[in-house]
Order: structure tokens, then C-alpha cells, then sequence
């Protein structure tokens, strides 16, 4: 990157990016061309000012087969349909696809697909909201601070990851997590709450500064842990983030009793955040990402997969119930930005008719793939290695399978496809043989993406949706002009 981009990073938008973007939004606008050539047609009227609130909810790579496991084993460990399905079957929402292509690829990531919604350009996978010149966008969650409105992010990433920072954030590339860390200092957003302490922490930043006590001098509440969020009482900006990197996985979580005590869980946080906001008597703009369902996705992890949209699913919960109470001024949507690995619950036995008993298997395990793979190394034995996931599963892992998965950790593992030689992939696909939830790949993949929305704007929706038609609908339906 030239000195010249990166000093117009530094001080975040400079005046002539305001322009420009001003130029490119009004041309959005003017045009109708951009929000309406797809499948969106204009509402002429009929929801423009409606949306108070609006409510954007994302599990990061959640291929179709992801939401049907969560139900399936939310069905038959529960005993209850998962909410996303059972809006579903009350026709409580209007569901369609949605095409997730960026700037340069079908396949898009996390930073360009959350960039489409957040400024409505295709731009360059790796990219939050910046073309490759360097051109900023404005992001919806600045523009409608600007307008008067609370904003809010929360995600069971880093806070700075590509998801929520494709709705907040201007940074040529994804990783520039530091610098994304000082634009949410600079831009003030509401309620800040998820994982990644270490762009905020003087200790461990490069240039070492403190951002806690940036937002601790700018009157934020700032906590660490779960009993420092505590509960929201009125409105208080806050800025939570409750661990160095990522969230745990909720299966981890789940069986880690420091993490129950410190680590609130994704429905926790949206909670938290929902009521402070509402508290304020403003609309606002909330973003909550179930982003380890990603993760997991690229893990080739059934269980860490599954219970991870679960846990994306209990916020779900959360936020239909504000949107119940507040339909006619939410704008509620629930998607994702791309598949992940394709995973399915496959036929198995005779018939096929053990597919059920293997997937079941799973409600006993304890620990992801994640969490076992953490544990084992190139000198792990096959003794070592069957202890271990027995640990995690509470399954007897063959000698067979266990000199594999050595293999794998030890490099030597050959894979037809090249990819699912990875140790973590040979892990999963050995699983495969256990539970019947078996993976394409370990990477994003290009399918249209599920999409349900309910609330002013919603009934524009037809079958398929193009990713950058959000941005307009969600100006429009919240009455703000550009
Ligand atoms: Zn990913």
C-alpha cells in the first residue's frame, strides 16, 4: 500500500473520501438502477421512515445443510423445531436467496460479502467497504449515527473481524484489525460487544496504545468478563470484549466452567444490547454475527458447527422477541454471507437407515475438533490420540483411523483432494464415519445464500435477493436519504 492510502487511513475519512462517497450514494440513490435491478422494487412509499428499528443478524458461512442440522438436533436433543425453521413454518417471515457475489468472485468472504450490505458496492474480496484505489464508501452504521440513530455491533468474533467491520468500518485490507480498533474509538458506535481484546490492549498492540481507556475517558461502560457487563440499566454505551481473540466455541464454552463464569454467550450479548439500546428511546442499527459457525465450517467440525448455530439460533430468540414487540418498526433480517464446506448429515446403513442413530452420537461430545486437535501433535501416539478423542466424544476411535489422523499430524497423509489432507481436515472427514455429517471442502463456496426477513422494507423481497440491494433498503425503510 502507498504512504499516501495509508495516511488517509490513519485519519480515518479525509474530506475528499466524504465527497466521493457522497457521489457514489447519490448515484445509488438517483439511479434506483443499483437497488432495484434484481429483485427488489421500489416501495414507493409504502415502508420509507417505518423502520425505527432494524435488526441485521448473520451466521458467518451457513451452508443450507448447517441450518438443517442445527434443527434436526435441536429437534431430537430438545425437543423443539430451532427458531430460524419454525419462523419458517408460522410464515412469520418472507424467506428467499439472496446472491452473495463480490467485486472480483462468486466465492465471496466475509470482509466483501458484510461490505455489499454495509456500503452496497461489490468491491474486492479482502476489502471493507475501500475499492482497490483506495476509494472509501461510507458504512451504514456511520451514516446513521450521523442521522441521529444508536449503533451497535456485536459477534462472537473479534469485534474488529471482517463481519462486523464490513457495516462499520474503511480499511483497504481485512486485516488491519488495529486500525479498525481505533475507527471504533473515532466513531463513537453505541454498543461494541464480542471477542478481541488484543487490538484494543496498550500490551499487546504495536503502537501501544490504550484503547480501554480511550473509551473508558469517552464515558463508555467497559467490560472484560460477564459479571463486569452485568445488566444494562437505561442506556449506557458500552464496550465489551471478553476474550484476547475470538469467543470460544459454545461447545467448549459449554464444558469449561472459567468460560460459563467470564464468557457471556452470543444471546446474552444481543440481550444486553438490545435492551441498552431500546433504552435510549432513538432507532438504531444492530448487527450480531454468530461468526465461530464459520469456523467451525473451515475446521471440517460437526459438533463445534452445530452447536455454534444453535447458539446463533438462542439469539435468534432474542431478537424475534423485541421484533414482537415492536413489528411494526423493526426491520428484522436474518442470513448469511456464503457457504462454508457444504456440510450435510449423509445416508448411512442399510437402507438408510442409520443416518439418525449417527448423528445422534453427537449430543454426547463434550469438546470440538477444535479443542482435540489443540491437545495432539506430530509425536502424539495412536494411544494418545484414541485417549483424546475418546475425551471429547465419547467414542472409541479405531487404531485404523487413530494412524491416520498420525499420519495427518505428522505431514505424511495423502488426500485426493489436496485440501482434506490438513490435519484438522483428516480429523473431520475420519468423524464423518462416526456421525454421517460429512464436508465438501474446508473453504467458502458460491451457493446462494438463505435469507428471512419480516418488518417494514421485508415485503419488497422476491425469491432471489442481489447482496447490494440491502444498503438502499435499509436507508430507505429507516428514512434516511443519502
Ligand atoms: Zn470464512
Amino acid at each position: 500500500m502507498s504512504s499516501k492510502k495509508s495516511q488517509d487511513l490513519k485519519s480515518g475519512f479525509n474530506r475528499r473520501d466524504f465527497l466521493k462517497v457522497g457521489a457514489l450514494t447519490g448515484l445509488f440513490a438517483g439511479a434506483s438502477g443499483v437497488a432495484s435491478a434484481c429483485s427488489t422494487p421500489a416501495s414507493n412509499g409504502r415502508f420509507q421512515g417505518k423502520a425505527k428499528y432494524i435488526i441485521f443478524m448473520v451466521s458467518d458461512g451457513m451452508s443450507h445443510g448447517t441450518l438443517q442440522m442445527a434443527d434436526l438436533m435441536s429437534r431430537r436433543q430438545y425437543g423443539r423445531a430451532s427458531k430460524w425453521i419454525e419462523l419458517y413454518e408460522q410464515r412469520a417471515v418472507t424467506r428467499g436467496l439472496m446472491d452473495m457475489t463480490t467485486g472480483n468472485s462468486s466465492v465471496p468472504d466475509s470482509a466483501a460479502a458484510a461490505s455489499s450490505w454495509g456500503c452496497g458496492q461489490r468491491i474486492t474480496n479482502g476489502n471493507i467497504n475501500m475499492d482497490d484505489d483506495g476509494n472509501a464508501f461510507e458504512p451504514i452504521l456511520p451514516i446513521f449515527k450521523r442521522n441521529g440513530r444508536k449503533t451497535a455491533l456485536v459477534t462472537s468474533a473479534e469485534v474488529t473481524h471482517a463481519t462486523p467491520a464490513g457495516f462499520s468500518a474503511n480499511v483497504a485490507r481485512r486485516g488491519m484489525q488495529d486500525e479498525i480498533a481505533d475507527q471504533y474509538l473515532e466513531r463513537e458506535f453505541d454498543v461494541i460487544l464480542g471477542g478481541g481484546s488484543r487490538h484494543f490492549d496498550a500490551g499487546v498492540r504495536e503502537d501501544g496504545r490504550d484503547l480501554f481507556a480511550g473509551f473508558a475517558e469517552k464515558g463508555y461502560k467497559v467490560a472484560r468478563t460477564k459479571n463486569e457487563l452485568g445488566q444494562p440499566n437505561g442506556f449506557q454505551r458500552t464496550f465489551g470484549v471478553f476474550t484476547e481473540r475470538h469467543l470460544p466455541y459454545q461447545l467448549d464454552h459449554d464444558n469449561t466452567p472459567d468460560l460459563v463464569r467470564d464468557v457471556p454467550t452470543l444471546a446474552e450479548l444481543s440481550k444486553y444490547a438490545l435492551d441498552t439500546l431500546k433504552a435510549s428511546g432513538d432507532g438504531f442499527i444492530i448487527q450480531i454475527e454468530g461468526a465461530r459457525v464459520d469456523h467451525a465450517a473451515h475446521s471440517m467440525d460437526a459438533a463445534g458447527l452445530i452447536y455454534d448455530q444453535i447458539a446463533f439460533d438462542e439469539a435468534i430468540r432474542v431478537a424475534w422477541d423485541f421484533y414482537e414487540r415492536h413489528a411494526d418498526e423493526t426491520l428484522f433480517v436474518i442470513t448469511t454471507d456464503h457457504g462454508n464446506a457444504n456440510p450435510s448429515l449423509n445416508a448411512a446403513g442399510r437402507g438408510y437407515n442409520d443416518s439418525e442413530p449417527f448423528f445422534d452420537r453427537i449430543q454426547s461430545f463434550t469438546y470440538t475438533n477444535n479443542w482435540m486437535m489443540r491437545g495432539l501433535n506430530e509425536d502424539s501416539s495412536v494411544a494418545d490420540i484414541i485417549a483424546r478423542f475418546g475425551t471429547a466424544t465419547s467414542l472409541d476411535l479405531t487404531r485404523d483411523h487413530a494412524r491416520m489422523l498420525q499420519q495427518g499430524l505428522r505431514g505424511e497423509f495423502q488426500a485426493a483432494y489436496a485440501m482434506k489432507a490438513r490435519p484438522m481436515n483428516v480429523l473431520g472427514d475420519l468423524m464423518s464415519n462416526y456421525t454421517s455429517v460429512a464436508f465438501t471442502g474446508s473453504v467458502h463456496t458460491a451457493d446462494y445464500v438463505e435469507l428471512a426477513a419480516a418488518g417494514p422494507g421485508s415485503q419488497t423481497l422476491g425469491p432471489i435477493t442481489r447482496n447490494t440491494d440491502w444498503f438502499g433498503l435499509m436507508l430507505e425503510a429507516a428514512g434516511i436519504e443519502v
